[in-house]
């Protein structure tokens, strides 16, 4: 078949890739940009949908020939059948077949992986069911983004490198990945970690990568109850320390309930970064309490905290923690 009429309704005209393109191959798959020339086999021991396609007489042909009943003809490319993965981007593609062919082209514990390969890898293993390949992706992630919250502030440096960029550049895309691959259980510390942005930068990456606008939705929900949450949290600092000292403040007299106070609290507020209101960090704005009154004030705010994180899935319109860690433990 000629090559322009196989390309028909996958726009222009992709060209076979220059490392993917195997003389004995016996499949060609076809993209916006690129043709890949690979082996049925390596593509169905690991995909089940690729088996499954492949079972089909029609592909397994590579004569192309007109079906008698006048059915779906095999599109055919220099004699082999092609397979026109619809919607998928060559780039996306290669990084696919390459972890495929090459044993050190991606693997889960190299953090230098670049962002783009990591998205393409979990979209794709999710749509074509590569098990072993989006388990890795899905078990990498997950030690960057934990749930629990004591694991999470642990590795929760907007600025250190992974993937190829700064960790804060990263929330948005694989946010939208784990979405589009429906993988719930990331999902809550990812909407966290999107959460801590202004509303004009979630819109602008929302539109770039194409968020579904119910989860933008949620994100943009939870991010408010967590913003006004802490906000209240902040707000009654001044009266916890008034109630404490009067209860069971160690100072002479209850001195606590005069003297100690907050300063400059406005600048915790209106954020959704619970390490900013870790009870240590707190502590710092309380001035002239006893050392009862300071703990009793950091461990208040910890728990608060706590509840927060905890709270986490159900802002976000998803199913509990314990569920999601199970969910975890059998994808990863
Ligand atoms: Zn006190």
């Amino acid at each position: 078949m000629d090559v322009d009429v196989a390309n028909e309704g996958i726009g222009s005209t992709p060209l076979p890739h220059d490392i993917l393109w195997y003389t004995d191959g016996d499949v060609v798959l076809a993209t916006d940009t690129f043709l890949f020339k690979v082996h049925k086999f390596i593509l169905s021991m690991q995909s089940s949908v690729f088996r499954d396609m492949f079972a089909f007489p029609a592909i397994d042909s590579a004569q192309g020939a007109s079906n008698p009943d006048g059915e779906e003809v095999q599109e055919m490319y220099e004699g082999l059948p092609m397979v026109v993965l619809a919607g998928d981007k060559g780039e996306e593609v290669v990084h696919l077949l390459r972890t495929l062919y090459e044993r050190d082209y991606y693997y889960r514990d190299n953090d230098d992986t670049p962002l783009e390969t990591i998205t393409a890898l979990l979209v794709l293993s999710t749509k074509y069911d590569f098990r072993l390949i989006r388990s890795d992706v899905i078990h990498q992630v997950s030690k960057k983004y934990p749930m629990s919250l004591e694991e999470y502030v642990y590795v929760d440096d907007d600025y250190v490198k992974m993937f190829g960029k700064f960790r804060m550049e990263c929330h948005f895309p694989l946010l939208c990945a784990f979405l589009k691959a429906d993988v719930e259980c990331l999902l809550p510390p990812l909407y966290y970690a999107c959460s801590d942005f202004p509303i004009e930068a979630i819109l602008f990456h929302a539109k770039i990568l194409s968020m579904d606008p119910q989860s933008m939705l949620f994100l943009i929900g939870g991010r408010d109850i967590i913003k006004n949450t802490i906000n209240e949290l902040i707000a009654t600092l001044p009266d916890q320390i008034r109630e404490n000292a009067v209860r069971s403040c160690a100072s002479f007299g209850s001195r606590c309930c005069t003297i100690a106070h907050f300063s400059n609290l406005r600048s915790l507020s209106n954020s959704a970064d619970l390490r900013r209101i870790a009870g240590k960090s707190v502590s710092k704005y309380l001035h002239q309490a006893c050392d009862s009154c300071e703990a009793y004030i950091k461990e208040s705010v910890d728990r608060k905290r706590e509840k927060i994180w905890y709270a986490l899935p159900s802002l976000f319109g998803l199913r509990g923690w314990e569920i999601l860690k199970e969910e975890l433990a059998k994808l990863s």
